[in-house]
């Protein structure tokens, strides 16, 4: 596992705050072979290495910054810098035509797109124009109907183009059209003018170039060429929800000096994502949330006093446990100590009653511990004040981001119920009155 060897390597800067040759020579290493891995172009790979180890020598961390996190940060706001926010969908009528070769996931994309646009109030029509495949207007039809939106197809006609000229007319009282088009199984010549014709009659207010996840070095020249004949706005990476990272898709982004507008994520017409870069970096380099760490360096730099550790094991006893109650006590447990020592720092709370709790309950050593943190940081707020509302697709997708498995997630969801119990045990000891009265 690459991500983990990356952490490992960074894990050897922790306790550091200043940074030699050596350690930033390993970390690049250890950044180049995950993106390498992730099926990133060789010489974006190089580009990037060459900034991040610039920086990482040449900029000076903020003070208290450790070390690893000041070459994280470097890391991942270069990646960023390559990769971009998402692309620009304005939530108002506009038409998009989607370009790609044929099993890029174009029509699916087409469908999930107009399922996502109608989640957001608008009123979307697919257009079909693909004549070339047998069978894309059923599936076309299949889908969209699946996706309770409007669609425009015509099985029987030959011209992708005059399908595509009825088919805005057919379906002017829409708000966003989405033209799905043919590919082929490599560039050919006649795709390349069909396509630039489809595009002369639509007149797409966004072209979107969609690759599939797996796409290796390929991405280069299929972005250039269809960038130069209709111009590329954005990027579609689809079958995400497979092993394939998606680092191709970087090249086409940097080609077509575009960016990413939509992340496929599974066949269902809901299995869509809008690009965000935090978590697809995160996933890239198979770590996991780089962005919150970004942001926490970034307010050190900044240089506004937050406290790190202005938790109060205190707190703990009042309210509801939450996850963010037992990140934090995980936090904390780095300069204090196990839980059960931290409770013995609470007056009234030592001795006796530490006993009475179960053995395990407590218990976590420190490579697990690294491992909850890592997936708490892919957590959504909502998600850790509320850890009972997570479900199996959620799991699934907080293994993913974080780059640790389905398994570990719902070991630390153990841990947490456990603990809660524990806590809960406490709190039922007496009132609240009570329990402040002991604790003064
Ligand atoms: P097109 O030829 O570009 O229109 O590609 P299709 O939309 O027909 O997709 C090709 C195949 O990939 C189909 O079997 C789709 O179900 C599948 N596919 C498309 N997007 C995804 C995705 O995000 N995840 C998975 N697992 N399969 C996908
Ligand atoms: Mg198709």
């Amino acid at each position: 596992d690459l991500g983990s060897s990356l952490r490992g390597t960074l894990d050897d800067l922790r306790g550091k705050s200043r940074i030699s040759e050596d350690d930033v020579e390993s970390v690049v290493t250890e950044i180049q072979r995950s993106l390498l891995a992730a099926d990133v172009d060789v010489s974006l790979v190089m580009e990037l290495s060459d900034s991040i180890e610039t920086r990482a020598l040449e900029e000076e961390p903020p003070a208290g910054t450790p070390a690893r996190d000041f070459v994280l940060r470097i890391v991942y706001e270069e990646l960023v810098d390559l990769i971009g926010e998402s692309t620009e969908l304005p939530l108002e009528e506009q038409t998009i035509l989607l370009a790609g070769l044929q099993g890029s996931g174009k029509t699916t994309s087409a469908a999930k797109m107009a399922w996502w646009f109608s989640t957001k109030g608008l009123k979307p029509a697919v257009i079909q124009t693909d004549t070339f495949r047998p069978g894309a207007y059923d599936q076309a039809k299949q889908m969209t109907e699946r996706a309770e939106v409007e669609f425009y197809g015509n099985p029987d006609a030959e011209d992708p183009v005059e399908i595509a000229r009825n088919g805005l007319e057919e379906t002017a009282h829409a708000d966003v059209h989405i033209v799905d088009t043919a590919g082929r199984h490599a560039l050919e010549d006649d795709l390349i003018a069909e396509i630039e014709e489809i595009e002369g009659v639509v007149e797409p207010d966004t072209s979107l170039l969609v690759l599939d996840a797996a796409i290796g070095q390929g991405a280069k020249d299929q972005a250039r060429e269809f960038h130069d004949s209709i111009g590329i706005d954005g990027v579609v990476i689809t079958k995400l929800d497979g092993t394939a990272k998606g680092g191709g898709a970087l090249a086409a982004v940097d080609q077509t000096d575009s960016s990413i507008a939509f992340l496929g994520t599974g066949e269902e017409v809901d299995d869509i994502e809008r690009f965000e870069p935090e978590g697809f970096i995160s996933r890239l380099l198979g770590m996991g949330d780089l962005g919150q760490l970004a942001e926490r360096v970034e307010r050190a730099m900044e240089q506004t006093d937050i406290e790190e550790d202005d938790w109060d094991p205190e707190d703990m006893l009042q309210g509801n446990f939450t996850l963010n109650d037992m990140q934090k006590q995980l936090e904390a447990m780095n300069n204090m100590g196990p839980l059960s020592q931290v409770l013995d720092m609470i007056p009234g709370m030592g001795g006796g009653l530490k006993d009475q709790l179960p053995d395990d309950a407590m218990d976590v050593t420190e490579e697990r511990m690294r491992t909850f943190q890592v997936i708490m940081d892919s957590m959504t707020d909502a998600e850790k004040e509320y850890p009972r509302a997570i479900g199996a697709s959620q799991i699934e997708r907080i293994a993913r981001g974080s780059g640790t498995s389905e398994e570990s997630v719902r070991e630390l969801l153990q841990q947490y119920k456990m603990m809660e119990k524990t806590i809960k045990q406490f709190q039922g000891m007496g009132s609240e009155k009570e329990m402040q009265r002991m604790m003064q």
